[in-house]
Formats: structure tokens, sequence, C-alpha cells
């Protein structure tokens, strides 16, 4: 089956063609880690997750390579490391192993590769050293910059025009510029900087840009052209436009041959409780709900969309979890046939990741499971588990999941064994009492011939 991708650079959905189906190479531009994420940073490490999910499924896991950056030399990394009174590897270290947690919490499988900024310094030099040489790139007052009018075709990605991006350049004052458009590929050291963040170079002592960053990682760790490169829609420009620049110019040939961008994240705190209405960190929304019920609502709208992030969105993700959840219980004990990814899911992940669509589908299956006849629970266990697989969803046990958090779980397993000794010591006024308190909290004990289990309602 085809995948069709909506390209930025073409400004149209492509079927998908890698240049070689044993190698397929994706690259997604990764955080920069002095502080922790916000929500919004999650969508795209879950939307190329997804991405990856599906190029496994049909390449094989074995041929696709996904990188997906870390930028651990930046103004704001040296500016909270000197806040900090720490080294900055420590900063670093510290939020990166944050940030891998909390999208690990989202269902995020690890990209085959973690490149870091600072283990490329010499790859960045290399193609610094090759635009100066070939015309595209000029040592000034404060560094080297990126010649812009050198080359014909830049802005081919964002379509924008001169105006728009001089408009756009101008925040970043530079006389030793010789057009307002043109942008920084290496930073010269200024007094009082660290050691930490100066490298040597041709040019003297400091630090690359961010834009060279990523043209110096592709290009280590995937090659000169890649099938894909991903990013949040605000890294059109000038980020992404730069690193075409950059790669394009040095190598004379195509960076990426499909250019992917997802959409803004909107938050409305007028729409979220007042106990939830600031809560905007990946770190801080996991004790508030479940990771898995984030990834569900962060798939609701199609990644290239605005997504509304709202408490009702959340609390009816949790619902339809909870909906498909009580399905895979009923059939737990069945052994699921071996069916593949159901064709509904599938159709719609492969126009254009359309998630909205996939999560409908898997819902219909789990509607059509709970009618089935029991002969049938092996096909239905299989394809809601296949097409769980391909979207990050139902994987955990059903009856984790109808316990709940696991903090939660252990104070009600603590309060369900206390009913369990009332009832032996005939108290059966203080078991009652527990009872309510539970049902009070929608949880509902259920009294089996192996003992007390309770779930929520
Ligand atoms: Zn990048």
């Amino acid at each position: 089956m085809d995948i069709r991708l909506h390209n930025t650079l073409t400004r149209e959905k492509q079927v998908f063609l890698p240049q070689n189906p044993q190698r397929v190479t994706m690259y997604v531009c990764g955080p920069t880690v002095y502080s922790y994420a916000h929500i919004g940073n999650a969508r795209p490490p879950v939307a190329f997750d997804l991405l990856f999910r599906l190029l496994r499924l049909k390449y094989g896991a074995e041929h696709v390579v996904y990188a997906a950056n870390i930028t651990d030399v930046d103004d704001k990394i040296i500016a909270a490391a000197a806040e900090a009174g720490k080294p900055i590897a420590e900063i670093t270290a510290h939020f990166e192993r944050i940030y891998r947690e909390d999208i690990g919490a989202l269902g995020v499988i690890e990209p085959t590769l973690r490149p870091h900024a600072t283990e490329h310094i010499d790859g960045m030099i290399a193609i610094i050293s090759e635009l100066v040489a070939k015309g595209h790139a000029y040592p000034g007052k404060d560094g080297v910059l990126f010649d812009v009018p050198s080359m014909a075709d830049y802005g081919k990605l964002s379509g924008r025009n001169r105006d728009e991006m001089v408009a756009g350049a101008r925040v970043e004052v530079d006389a030793g510029k010789k057009d307002p458009a043109d942008f920084a590929l290496w930073k010269a050291a200024k007094p009082g900087e660290p050691k930490e963040a100066r490298w040597d170079s041709p040019w003297g002592e400091g630090r690359p840009g961010w834009h060279i960053e990523c043209s110096a990682m592709v290009k280590a760790v995937l090659g000169e052209t890649i099938d894909i490169h991903g990013g949040g829609l605000d890294l059109i420009f000038p980020h992404h436009e730069n690193e075409i620049a950059q790669s394009e110019c040095a190598h004379g040939k195509p960076m990426a041959r499909y250019w992917l961008h997802n959409g803004f994240l909107s938050m409305d705190s007028e729409k979220m409780s007042k106990s939830l209405g600031n809560v905007k960190l990946i770190h801080e929304l996991l004790k508030h709900y479940d990771g898995e019920t984030m990834r569900f609502a962060l798939m609701s709208a199609h990644y290239r969309q605005p997504l509304d992030w709202t408490e009702s969105l959340l609390n009816q993700s949790k619902a339809t979890l909870d909906r498909l959840y009580n399905a895979m219980r009923r059939i737990k004990d069945v052994h699921a046939a071996n069916t593949g990814a159901p064709d509904g899911v599938l159709n719609a992940l492969c126009d254009d990741l359309n998630t909205p669509l996939a999560l409908a589908e898997l819902s219909a299956l789990a509607t059509e499971a709970n009618k089935a006849e029991p002969q049938d629970w092996p096909r239905f266990k299989g394809l809601l588990l296949a097409a769980g697989s391909l979207l990050g969803l139902l994987q955990r046990d059903p009856e984790d999941w109808a316990r709940g958090d696991a903090s939660d779980a252990d104070r009600i397993d603590a309060l369900v064994a206390g009913r369990v000794a009332a009832r032996k010591a005939k108290d059966f006024a203080e078991a009652d009492r527990i009872r309510r308190d539970l049902a009070a909290e929608g949880i509902e004990i259920m009294d089996g011939p192996d003992g007390s289990t309770w779930r929520r309602v």
C-alpha cells in the first residue's frame, strides 16, 4: 500500500518513494535542552513517531533509520548554566534525560539515532569551509555568514519573497552583514563566554550557529540527501530554509526529498480548570494524566492542523481509551490471532497520517469486538492489538489500565484489602463503609472466588 505524505516543498500530497527501500532515512529537529519541555514540544516527536512506526511496518524495522537530534549548545543553554552555576554538560544531560523520559511516557519509541550537536563540530566546520570556498559564505565582523543572494533559489521551501525574508531577519542586527538576509554559520566567542562553549576554527574560537548544526548532523548520520525531514511549522523559516541553503550549496544536491511540518498546539487557559490552567509542561501534565491519554489527545487532530489543547479533550481521550481497554478486557484471556493491522486504520495512516480517521476506525473496531461471537474473539483481539501497536496505544494489560495509575492503585489496593479483612472479622459496617467510599470515587469492588478485585466505572 502506498504511503502518501504532504510535502511542504511541493505543496502537495505525494506518494512516498524512498531513494532506497533498504535504507529509508528520516531526520526530525529535536529540542534545545535547557529546561522542561512544553506540551507543544511533544507534537513533533509524537507525529513523527507515528510515521516511524508506519515506515517500519512497510519497509521492515531494520530498513528505517530515524535520527532526531539534541541541541546541546546554544545561547539559552549558556545562560541557564550560568544562572544555575553548573557546567553546561550537567544542565544538558539533566534536561535531555527528562525530555526522553517525558516523551517515552507518551509512547514515543527511541529514534534509531540521537546525534548531539557538540559531537559534530568538525562536520560543521567542514561544511562552513566548503561554503566559504565556493563563495556562498564569508567571514564577517562576528563570525562567518551565509551569503543569501549567492543562492538563486533561496526561499523555495517557505515561498517567502525577499521583503518578508528581510523583515524576518531584521531582529538579528549585524553590522558585518553584506545583505540583511544573511545569517550566521559560525559565531565568534564573546568575552566572558565559558570555555566549554567555544571551539577552535579557521575563523578563530567560537561556536556554530543553530542551522548549521542540523546540516552537519544530517550529513554525518544519514547522508547528503535524505528521504524525509520533519519538524514543527515554526521551523520552516528560517531554520529549514537555512538548512537547505547550507546543505545544498555545499553538496550540490537536494537535502531532503519530502519536507513534513506539524501544526501548532494552542492552549486556552480559560478552557482548563484552575488547577490545570497553568500546567503546560509535559513533565507536570504527566502527574495529572496518563501518558497514553496525552498521546491519544495529541493524535486526535491531524498533525498538520492546529490542535486546541483543553481539559475536555483530555477527559474525552481518557473516556475513549477506557472504552477501548474495556473491549480488550472482555477478551483478555483469548489468544490473539495473527491478523496484521486492520485495513481501515492502515489506509487512514497511509493517507498523510490521518489520525482522526484512524482513531475512529479503531473505536468502530472495538464496538464490533464487543458485539462479536466468541469464535471471532481471537481475530478481533489480533486486529485491536495490531492497530494499537501501529498507533502506539493499547499495549498495556487491560486490568492495569482499569485500575488507573500506579500510585493511586496502591492506595486503593490497601483499602480493598482492609475491606476483605473487615469482612473476615465480621465487621460488616466497616466493610460497607469502605465499599461506599470507593464507590463515591467511581471505584467498583468485584468479589469473586479468588478474592476481591476492583475497577473504575
Ligand atoms: Zn534542524
